[in-house]
């Protein structure tokens, strides 16, 4: 992937290389950073790059530095006026990944949350797909467990927790898979290493709850928006057996970098016919339109980056 020309780094836009720190920081030895990622779309009619619903990524980041203790310089306006400055510097006219990251940046050796100073820095890259095999894709069911709301809040976005993630997905992808689901200590279907999950029974749309140590995505919000508003469906949140999906009309997966991603088999068995349903392709296609700022009436979640030249 090739690197980005420029970072936000201790208050201002800096080129990439000079945005750096030492090995004592106390976020890279010990995991204490939270992060988000979000995605700019590209829409070449209007020669536009729309921002999906920076609001509730920056409410969700500063949710995750509340939940640790982090002070952070900026609030959700402050923080979507930053990004569109670092886009706008990077010159991106294409599809891209933005992540804010907030890191504590002592150098001392301790692990804890109090008495450490935070700070934020910001890159932005082009992306195209995070699941390769988006349209249908074979998961398994992880022999790790989703990491518990009492262990490492899993509703926050904190990196440390992430090795959980890494976890999953590379023993998934070694073993010949695309994706993994998690269960959760008890038993129940959480999420995917880095998505949120849905299962369609009867017409219905099934999702876990938000108790159950899932990530309350913003795609996951969008999705079930789409899917009650638009196409009339009845949408359910609640815990998901892990023998549900192996007898299941339709499943799939929802995260910024996934997108929605349409899961066709489980170790082995296809769901459903074995080839993405009918339901997760109109909501496949409806988001795309969506993120891309063809739906006037979701265009509150699309913020324009080019609208007013800042840089
Ligand atoms: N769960 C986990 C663990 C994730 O990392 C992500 C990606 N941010 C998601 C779910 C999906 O969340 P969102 O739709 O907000 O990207």
């Amino acid at each position: 992937m090739a690197l980005p020309k420029y970072a936000y780094f201790q208050g201002s836009i800096v080129p990439y290389s000079e945005a750096k720190v030492g090995v004592m920081t106390h976020a890279l030895n010990y995991g204490t950073a939270v992060f988000g990622g979000v995605r700019g779309y590209w829409n070449e009619q209007e020669e536009e790059l729309f921002i999906f619903r920076p609001t509730d990524h920056f409410t969700r980041l500063l949710n995750s530095c509340k939940m640790m203790l982090m002070e952070v310089d900026g609030t959700v306006d402050s923080l979507i006026q930053s990004t569109i400055e670092l886009i706008q510097k990077e010159g991106h006219r294409q599809d891209v990944y933005l992540r804010p990251l907030v890191y504590n940046s002592d150098e001392i050796i301790g692990v804890k949350l109090h008495d450490l100073n935070a700070d934020l820095t910001m890159f932005s890259v082009p992306f195209d797909k995070y699941v390769s095999n988006d349209t249908s894709a074979h998961v398994t069911f992880s022999s790790w467990r989703r990491i518990d709301d009492n262990m490492i809040p899993a509703r926050g976005k904190i990196a440390g927790a992430y090795v959980n993630t890494a976890f999953i997905k590379t023993d998934a992808v070694r073993a010949g898979f695309d994706e993994a689901l998690v269960l959760t200590e008890d038993g129940h279907i959480s999420e995917g290493s880095a998505e949120n999950v849905f299962m369609i029974r009867d017409g219905v749309l099934y999702t876990p709850p938000v108790s159950d140590n899932i990530l309350e995505g913003i795609t996951r919000r969008s999705a079930m928006e789409i899917a009650r508003e638009e196409f009339g469906l009845e949408v359910v949140e609640r815990q998901i057996d892990r023998t549900e999906v192996y007898m299941c009309e339709e499943f799939f997966m929802t995260g910024t970098a996934a997108q929605i991603t349409a899961v066709t088999k489980v170790d082995h068995r296809p769901i459903g016919e074995g080839e993405m349903g009918p339901i997760t392709a109109k909501l496949r296609d409806y988001f795309q339109d969506v993120v891309r700022g063809k739906v006037e009436k979701y265009r509150q979640w699309n913020h324009p980056v080019w609208e007013k030249i800042v840089v």
